[in-house]
């Protein structure tokens, strides 16, 4: 028999959640469905068990550079890895269970576990069980993903989901991807005390980034001993007794590089190869992303896709922002829209980066007259009391109408800094309303008007 909802959300990761409680509080009968862990990735293999494995990794760093600010500690540092990983998973147990709690005590919202597939375009099948709605919203997700790589068969190897089962310390981690996750990791099993090494197959780390920022993270991640091998064109993975070896030369550097565990961090793929989608007529691009219209509609009335598995942002605060558009337009009136978002991210390696808006290789693309400064960290007050002076903040302003087009913070706290300029992106104000705001010292972000300050021709 089949159930009828008015409603039904596939997904519990960033915006399924909010929006199957405010459609069940809108009075629509809701159904929300999930394969495994509640909260989706970010509560549970992603930011929120990673940020808290870097607390740790920043705490033991510090304590290893406690002399540097005059404390002494007796004794060897050392780091109880089954300790760190209990912290995180308390960390993490405590979102998943505020996210199980708060879908299962909502009124009118029914909550179901097991994989759901559509069976045309108003139903969904979960285990024996057949739904039907008028309005079905996939928050699916991603997954890692795990490359053809010769020998990648043969081989143990991890993923940021597996390595959130890790208590023990890794002799040597290879790190197959030297962007965003993968150099998160990196860092953090370098300050546990494991040798790293990140295998890149482009010519730098974090491609997307600007080639300054690039290489001062290079810098910084080579200054805390993790061996970095670009241009690794062609890697391939075997066994090697208890371990793993990765060929990673075409060119020049030994060919090999040894080591006891493989993490692959090469991209992600959208959970939408078995979500029943051509049964539905559901849209997907060449690489299985869920096309939607600006308002996050799919192809077929009725269906809308949030989060990363509609392409159009990768974070959790994109996801979250696509629950805002969609209920905000179904249930407000509102008429919000995707493009209305500025891009904008972190890096949380430590120090972090901060990114909001268009790099600078986007602006000269663009073909604009623009404007660009560029300080280093080591004139930022707070990053010399605290010792922490790498990196630096750099700046874009379109030379026509004064508005940020972008920047770039990378140095201590720059993933709080760089919300003063994104607001003020927001608000759709030109960059002297900031240049001319006193902020608090001493802080990072007392320093941006003096950064606007020195604004100078892009060359
Ligand atoms: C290691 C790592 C670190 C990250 N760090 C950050 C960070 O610091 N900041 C940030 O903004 N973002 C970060 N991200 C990205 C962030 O986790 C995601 O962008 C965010 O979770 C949004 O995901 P989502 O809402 O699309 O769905 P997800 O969180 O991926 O959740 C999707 C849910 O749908 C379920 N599901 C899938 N298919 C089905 C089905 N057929 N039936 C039933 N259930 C199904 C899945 O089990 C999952 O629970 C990180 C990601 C990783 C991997």
């Amino acid at each position: 028999m089949t159930e009828k909802y008015d409603a039904i959300v596939i997904g519990t990761g960033q915006s399924g959640p909010a929006l199957a409680v405010r459609l069940a509080n809108a009075g629509r009968k809701t159904a929300i469905i999930e394969r495994k862990l509640f909260g989706g990735t970010c509560v549970n293999v992603g930011c929120i068990p990673t940020k808290t494995l870097i607390a740790s990794a920043r705490a033991a760093h510090v304590a290893r550079h406690g002399a540097d600010f005059g404390v002494a500690i007796d004794g060897n540092i050392t780091v109880d890895m089954m300790r760190v990983k209990a912290r995180k998973d308390a960390v993490v147990r405590q979102s998943n269970e505020g996210v199980t709690k708060w879908l299962r005590n909502t009124p009118n919202l029914t909550v179901l576990e097991g994989h759901a597939r559509l069976e045309g375009p108003r139903t969904v099948r979960v285990n024996e069980r057949l739904l039907e709605a008028a309005e079905i919203f996939l928050n699916v997700g991603g997954r890692a993903s795990v490359p053809d790589m010769p020998g990648i068969t043969k081989v143990g190897y991890l993923t940021n989901s597996s390595m959130m089962e890790i208590d023990f310390l890794p002799g040597h981690l290879i790190i197959i991807g030297g962007s965003y996750i993968g150099l998160e990791f990196a860092q953090m099993y370098r300050r546990f005390g494991s040798r790293v090494t990140v295998v890149e197959m482009g010519p730098r780390l974090i491609a997307r980034e600007d080639e300054e920022v690039s290489a001062a993270i290079q810098k910084i991640l080579e200054g805390e001993g993790i061996e970095i091998r670009l241009n690794a064109k062609c890697i391939t993975v075997a066994k090697r007794g208890n371990g793993v070896a990765a060929g990673v030369s075409c060119e020049g550097g030994p060919p090999q590089v040894t080591g006891s565990h493989l993490l692959l961090a090469v991209g992600r793929v959208p959970n939408t190869n078995d979500l029943g989608l051509e049964k539905a007529g559901v849209t997907t691009d060449a690489r299985g992303y869920i096309v939607v219209d600006d308002e996050l509609r799919a192809n077929v009335p009725g269906i809308w896709a949030l989060g990363d598995a509609n392409g159009r942002g990768a974070f959790t605060h994109t996801s979250y922002n696509d629950y805002e558009i969609v209920a905000s337009n179904l249930l407000d009136g509102g008429h919000r829209r995707v493009t209305d978002r500025i891009p904008a991210y972190a890096l949380y390696i430590d120090p972090p980066l901060g990114r909001a808006g268009m790099t600078e290789r986007e602006v000269r693309a663009s073909g604009r007259k623009a404007l660009a400064a560029k300080m280093m960290m080591s004139r930022v007050g707070r990053a010399r009391e605290r010792g922490e002076t790498q990196g630096f903040m750099s700046i874009l302003v379109d030379a026509e109408n004064k508005l940020i087009l972008g920047a770039a913070l990378l140095g201590i706290e720059a993933d709080e800094a760089i919300h003063s300029i994104l607001d003020v992106m927001y608000a759709g104000a030109p960059y002297t309303v900031i240049q001319q705001a006193v902020h608090i010292h001493p802080t990072v972000t007392e320093l941006i008007p003096t950064l606007l300050a020195g604004l100078k021709p892009l060359e």
